[in-house]
């Protein structure tokens, strides 16, 4: 069930333990400077727990518990307002054309780039996932990793991949097939958690990125991410953090990950349902996540 690896990023196998939770390693490589999980869950069992359960609760899958979102669907408004800030910051970039979404999820991003003009396709190795992106949207999305697709070298002028990079079981050999798949010049945007950020030092292992030890199993400071994407052969184009949208309510609940005392963050988010103020909207940028906008070198 759990198995050993090496450094992603230099290969190298010389570690020093960081942090433990829940019986989980969190390590730092001595020579490059990238955090990992320690041994780690396999490949098959990292995959299966994108079930529906994820995108609902705090999925529990064999008896584990993941963190996945408290209920994705009910918030696609917030999640496009947020999604269109991105989008036209990628269209800055490049221009419209195909443009591929990597760990798309239910779609809702290949939905408003395909509104804005874009050609789109996902890939999802969430079932749950590709049903909604197929049946509700009519999307192109299909079912697997990046690599199980095979499609053609240079076939797209923009890669997308939100919260995907630090799930994903060999990032270099992605950002490699990423890098095979954009056309020169083309541009990736990524967005993860920033592990070299203020609230990241400040929390350790109370942050919920870390927290979330079973399905992220990479954690990037914009230097090690900037590292990563260099040696592929990208140029960074800039590092930036992600903001995101959120209903009053539920961000008050999420509160209870960061906190100690959950009955005064509970009490707290119950006064904002008592007062209707669940519903209002947020925006929050606490500097967690980087945004990354790369171009492939030709
Ligand atoms: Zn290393």
């Amino acid at each position: 069930m759990f198995e050993q690896v090496r450094c992603n990023l230099c290969g190298a196998d010389d570690t020093l333990p960081v942090m433990e939770i829940d019986g989980f390693h969190i390590v730092r490589c001595r020579r490059c400077g990238l955090l990992y999980v320690n041994p780690r869950y396999g490949e098959e069992l990292l995959q299966g727990i994108y079930t529906e359960e994820y995108y609902d609760h705090d999925g529990i899958v064999d008896g584990l518990q993941f963190f996945g979102y408290d209920d994705y669907l009910a918030d696609e408004d917030n999640i496009k307002i947020t999604f269109a800030k991105r989008l036209r910051t990628i269209e800055r970039h490049v221009d419209r054309g195909r443009l591929l979404d990597i760990g798309c999820a239910t779609g809702f991003f290949l939905d408003l780039a395909r509104s804005e003009g874009w050609e789109v396709v996902g890939t999802e190795v969430s079932s749950f996932g590709v049903r909604h992106a197929r049946q509700a949207l009519g999307l192109d999305v299909r079912l697997g990793t990046l690599k199980e697709m095979q499609f053609d070298s240079g076939m797209f002028d923009a890669v997308t991949m939100w919260d995907v990079i630090e799930h994903v079981v060999d990032p270099m050999g992605e950002l490699k097939e990423v890098h095979r798949v954009l056309r020169d010049g083309g541009l990736l945007s990524l967005i993860t958690p920033d592990a070299g950020s203020l609230v990241a030092r400040v929390l350790g292992s109370r942050w919920e990125e870390f927290r979330r030890v079973r399905e992220h199993i990479y954690f990037f400071s914009r230097c090690t991410m900037r590292e990563m994407l260099h040696k592929v052969g990208f140029q960074v184009l800039g590092v930036g953090s992600a903001d995101k949208v959120f209903y009053l309510g539920p961000a008050m609940h999420r509160l209870k990950y960061y906190t100690w005392d959950g009955m005064i963050t509970n009490a707290a988010a119950n006064l904002v349902y008592k007062l209707g103020l669940d519903k209002v909207r947020i925006n929050i940028n606490p500097f967690t996540k980087m945004a990354v906008y790369a171009r492939k070198r030709g």
